[in-house]
């Protein structure tokens, strides 16, 4: 690796994560079993799983390690989808809940699994537990039932319902009506995380990655396929795309951005709290959430608050949806009414139409996963894992995250409009408490 200034978007993350040396772009042509396409933690989680399985493999970043939502995000893992799982039994059915669940939890522990076995301690996973925050009585007691569901139905004791008191004693605000914790889930440090993983599968593994080296093309070969980039081509048995959220800036992304709605997703980062503040909020420092559909979610790092959420933001970040985020957040902690924010960033989540993330396969050659809807901290490195296995030929059972159901988004160039359509009444059903 040769030293070089960074080039990623500025942040919380990329100051506490202090810069790291830069890899080397494609320079000439190269064989390889299989080539992966994005190196966000899909695609270098579905490295580790190749080089575990003793296959060579390329990674072709198109900027650099943690440019994308995996550099960016607010590090809460969990083990959910968008869609919540006694809405998945009503509609397909209790066994098919029960194995959605199952492969959510599983994501949980094979990223813990991953963090310990490379021994990536500057990720900072822990498994503190999540509180869901009630935004309104029904949506509290529609929360609960849903505990009491899981614990019924799917056997899921890692959930607890908490009272309003509880929830002001634990987060400091008056704002909530109840909520529920999570007891098995986490926080991470997302850019320490991903360029951890990348460093340890160079230098340790031998992984052969470059960044700054865009896929611009894939063409099927003789028993193969070729990507092409602008210093050389890869050609590989199998590709694994890896792109998700940001599909759109090369056509070699083509097939997952058609089948993907971009939704802005903000950060912002306070200042330092003043002790008596910061012995007040967020006393057991774990990720918080709310129960709106425009979700708001945030958490303590580094002696710092971290406020985020998604909505209509538009392609670019403006001061004027992040000042929004600032005014949520004060109106649910009065106690940051003075306190300045130091770090504001955004980034894309992949929405798909079902909700859900999807893996398998495009065709005999091209492999996939994405769609993890704003959840994929944990998601995408399990999918990245089984992205690898279908990718050998292997066929592992994924339930509803299947190929069959990654469908493209009809009358896509209208997406933008339904995207704010579709923000626009969600923020007037939160309005209402619906
Ligand atoms: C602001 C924000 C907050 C979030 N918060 C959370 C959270 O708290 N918890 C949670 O679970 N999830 C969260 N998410 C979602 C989570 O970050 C993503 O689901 C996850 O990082 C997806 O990883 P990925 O590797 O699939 O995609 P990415 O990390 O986006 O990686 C894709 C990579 O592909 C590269 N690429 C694209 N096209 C090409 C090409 N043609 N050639 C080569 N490379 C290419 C891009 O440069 C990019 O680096 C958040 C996302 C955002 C944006």
């Amino acid at each position: 690796m040769t030293s070089s200034v960074i080039a990623n978007i500025p942040s919380l993350w990329r100051e506490m994560s202090g810069g790291r040396s830069e890899l080397p772009s494609l320079q000439n042509d190269r064989d390889t079993d299989v080539v992966i396409v994005g190196g966000g933690y899909t695609g270098l989680a579905a490295a580790h799983r190749l080089i575990e399985r003793g296959v060579a493999t390329v990674v072709l970043e198109a900027n650099r390690i943690g440019w994308g939502a995996s550099g960016r995000n607010g590090g809460v893992v969990s083990a959910k989808v968008r869609q919540s799982f006694p809405a998945i039994a009503a509609q397909h059915g209790l066994e098919t809940a029960r194995s959605v669940h199952r492969l959510c939890h599983t994501a949980v522990d094979e990223l813990e699994a991953l963090i310990e076995a490379l021994g990536l301690t500057q990720a900072g996973f822990q498994r503190c537990g999540n509180l869901r925050c009630a935004h309104h009585e029904r949506a509290f007691k529609s929360i609960a039932d849903e505990a009491e569901w899981l614990q019924r139905a799917l056997g899921d004791g890692d959930q607890r319902v908490l009272s309003a008191e509880a929830v002001h004693d634990e987060t400091g605000s008056r704002a909530f009506f109840g909520g529920v914790l999570s007891e098995g889930v986490g926080t991470l440090l997302p850019l320490a995380y991903v360029e951890g993983l990348a460093e340890v599968l160079v230098k340790r593994h031998g992984l052969a990655l470059f960044e700054q080296t865009p896929a611009t093309g894939i063409r099927r070969t003789d028993g193969g396929v070729s990507v092409i980039t602008p210093g050389g081509e890869v050609r590989a048995r199998q590709v694994i795309l890896a792109t998700n959220a940001y599909s759109g800036q090369t056509e070699a992304g083509e097939r997952i951005r058609t089948r993907l709605v971009p939704f802005r997703s903000s950060i912002i980062a306070t200042e330092p709290l003043a002790p008596a503040v910061q012995q007040r909020l967020l006393v057991n420092n774990r990720s918080y959430g709310e129960t709106r559909r425009m979700m708001r979610w945030f958490r303590k790092v580094d002696g710092r608050f971290l406020f985020g959420g998604r909505g209509a933001f538009g392609k670019h970040d403006s001061r004027v949806a992040f000042d929004a985020l600032q005014r949520s957040m004060i109106s649910l902690f009065p106690d940051l009414a003075n306190v300045k924010v130091a770090y504001r960033w955004s980034g894309h989540v992949g929405m798909t139409l079902d909700a859900l993330p999807h893996v398998g396969r495009f065709d005999d050659r091209m492999v996939f996963a994405a769609g993890y809807n704003g959840a994929g901290v944990s998601l995408s490195n399990y999918m990245g894992r089984l992205a690898a296995d279908f990718s050998l030929g292997d066929s592992p059972d994924v339930s509803l995250f299947g190929a069959s159901n990654f469908r493209r988004v009809p009358c896509y160039p209208l997406r933008e409009f339904g995207i704010r359509l579709t923000a626009g009444w969600y923020q007037l059903l939160d309005a209402m408490g619906r």
